[in-house]
This record gives structure tokens, sequence and C-alpha cells, in this order.
């Protein structure tokens, strides 16, 4: 590999790596190699400046959040950072990639070492501290030296990674360290997405499932009974007077002008029929071979009557149905 014109840090033997050569084509272009420029296409509502076009487009590419942090004269210093990554598991290396202007570009050099902190979803404050965007009165950070390295405390998971290079990167530089400790913990982490913190989404039932209070009167009260995978359970316009539970497999709810609804066991189906005495407003299938326990209007109404706390159970859930529809 050619080093004539690169910046000093750049003139380093290739011989102390674990793979000292790359594929034919890989790492052989000289530093002061620049491909003819060529203008970035984008769409114009993106506006006039390609920078801010190519970061908001990089920004859709969801990430973690990450401090780095080092010490230098007995001082620690951290910044937040989402350009982490994983490079190689043998050898193990991680990249990151740190903006020249930054402080920490200058503290960081071959030989040193850098913790990586990955915050989790109730660290916002702590990325919003070390990317210099802290309100006032936010607590100080807590660290702890793992191989004189700090390490923000709370995190997700840590690692301390010893600088094994350095590459140019345009307005960034990258160091490719190599990974000494790395520990984690259990929990959600903090995502970075379209230039705002995100968290992880957690898919709830379409339908809430059958309130517990109701559950068991309602089976004790109900009769068992078993459809095939496709067979018809209720039938749209037909006058029904039957609520089913499903006890196991799934049940698909078709009903004209909206989009299908998959229930599963737990959930219950045919409530309107057999509490109005209106005709179905949905077609009810099975998804599969399903069990359900069938409970008659009057049963049902009975169970209501008898327990006032259950009525208000199923208000409450039936009240949910329709706020979801
Ligand atoms: P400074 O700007 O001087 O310090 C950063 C902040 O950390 C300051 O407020 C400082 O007071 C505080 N701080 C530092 N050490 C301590 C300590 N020991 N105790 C208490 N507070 C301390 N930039 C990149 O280059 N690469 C990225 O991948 C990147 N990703 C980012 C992702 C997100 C989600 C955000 C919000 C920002 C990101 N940035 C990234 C921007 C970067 O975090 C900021 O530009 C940051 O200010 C650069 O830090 P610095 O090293 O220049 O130090």
């Amino acid at each position: 590999m050619a080093t004539e014109g690169a910046p000093p840090e750049f003139k380093l033997a290739l011989d102390s790596t674990a793979v000292p050569h790359g594929p034919d084509g890989i790492g052989e272009s000289p530093f002061d190699f620049t491909a003819a420029p060529e203008a970035m296409e984008y769409p114009s509502e993106l506006g006039d400046d390609p920078a801010i076009a190519l970061r908001r487009t990089l920004g859709m590419f969801a990430t973690g959040v990450t401090v780095i942090t080092t010490s230098a004269h007995d001082e620690v210093h951290g910044m937040t950072a989402n350009a982490f990554m994983s490079a190689s598991l043998n050898p193990p290396l991680v990249l990151i990639s740190i903006d020249r202007r930054a402080k920490m570009c200058n503290l960081l050099h071959e030989g040193d070492r850098y913790g990586v902190s990955i915050l989790g979803e109730h660290q916002t404050e702590m990325s919003d501290r070390f990317a210099g965007r802290a309100d006032e009165g936010v607590p100080q950070p807590a660290f702890e030296m793992v191989r004189e390295t700090p390490l923000v405390e709370g995190a997700l998971a840590h690692f301390v990674a010893r600088v094994d290079r350095t590459y140019y990167a345009g307005d960034h530089s990258l160091f490719l360290g190599h990974v000494e400790y790395a520990r984690h913990n259990e929990g959600a982490p903090l995502l970075y997405h379209g230039g705002q913190y995100e968290r992880l989404g957690k898919v709830e039932p379409v339908v809430p499932e059958l309130p517990a209070g109701l559950l068991p009167p309602l089976l004790a009260a109900g009769e068992e009974c078993s459809f095939a995978d496709g067979e018809q359970i209720v039938k749209l316009g037909e006058i029904g007077d039957q609520l089913f539970v499903i006890l196991d497999g799934a049940v698909i709810l078709r009903r004209p002008g909206h989009p299908d609804k998959r229930l599963e066991a737990g959930s219950y189906f045919g409530e309107v029929g057999a509490l109005s005495g209106q005709p179905r407003v949905s077609d009810a299938i099975a998804d599969g071979a399903v069990s359900c326990v069938a409970v008659h209007s009057d049963a049902l109404k009975s169970v209501l009557a008898g327990s006032p706390e259950a009525a208000w159970e199923m208000l409450g859930s039936l009240a949910q149905r329709v706020r979801e529809a």
C-alpha cells in the first residue's frame, strides 16, 4: 500500500495486523488518491446543500446510541456517537467514525484505548449531555474504570477497545479498535432515527384480551367447540346469540370496509350479537384448527348480572374495541 502523501498518523507498518494483506484490490489505493468528484444526485425537495441532503437521507438508517469515552491527562472525556459498528469477530474489532472537528478526534491515537457504552432507552439525557446539548440540572454522569478506560455507568453494554488503526474518511476519521473487554446487561436500547430518539416498539394485541375477571365465569357458563381450518364460525348478517372465547388457535374477523383482524387465544368475538341480538357485523373464519368456548347470550347476561365488576370490565374492553375500530 502506498503511504506517500498520507498524514503522519497513517504512515504505519502493515505487518502487525492479523491479516497483513487484503484480497487483490482491497487497501491498495494510495492515500492521496481520490476518485474524480461527481455531483451527488438527490431530489430537489431535499434542498440546495448536498451535505444536508445526505445527512437527512442517512438519518433513515436506524441505529443505537453510544457514548465514546477516553481518559487523557487524568481527565475523562466522552462524546455521543451513533457511527459505531462491529468490524470483525476474529480478531475482535469495532469501528467508530469521529468528526475531525470533535475534541475526541484529537484525543485518540493508535495504541490508546476508548470505551463504548451502548445506551439504554432511559438514557436520552446522557446522550444529550455527551452531544453538548444537556439541559441545566441534568445529573453528572458516573464512570466505572475498566482497563484504565472510563465506561458510562448504567449503560446496556460496554466495550473497551485499543486503537489498532486510524483511517482518513473525509471530514471524519475512522478508529478501528481491537476489543479487549465486552459485557452486556438485559434491557432495551435507545435508538436514533430521522434525527430523533426512538424506542423499540412493543407489539400490542389488536384487540385487548378478555378481562381477567370475566374469563373464569364465562368458561364455566359456556360450551367447548372446535373448528377446522377455514371453517366459518360466524356469518356476516346472521342473527347470532353466542359470544366465543378463543382457547387455542386463531380466528380471522372479516368486516366489509375494514382490514382483516386476527384474534388469538384469550380474545373473544361475537359480543355485539350476543348482547344486542342484532345481526353479525363480520364473518369469523378459523385460521387453522381452533377451539373456543361458546357462551349463549342468556348465560352471558346472567354472568354480567351476577358480577357488576365483570360487567364493568366488559364495558371497558368494549370501549377499547370501539376506540381501535
Ligand atoms: P465536547 O463537545 O467538548 O463534549 C461533548 C459534551 O460532553 C460536552 O457537553 C461536555 O461537557 C460533555 N462531557 C465530556 N466529558 C464529560 C465528563 N467527563 N463529564 C461530564 N460531561 C462531559 N459525532 C461524531 O463525530 N460521530 C458520531 O457518530 C456522532 N453521532 C452522534 C449521534 C447522536 C445521537 C448525537 C446527538 C450526536 C452525535 N455526534 C456524533 C455529535 C457529537 O456527539 C457532538 O458533536 C459532540 O459534542 C462532540 O464531542 P467533542 O469530543 O467535540 O467534545
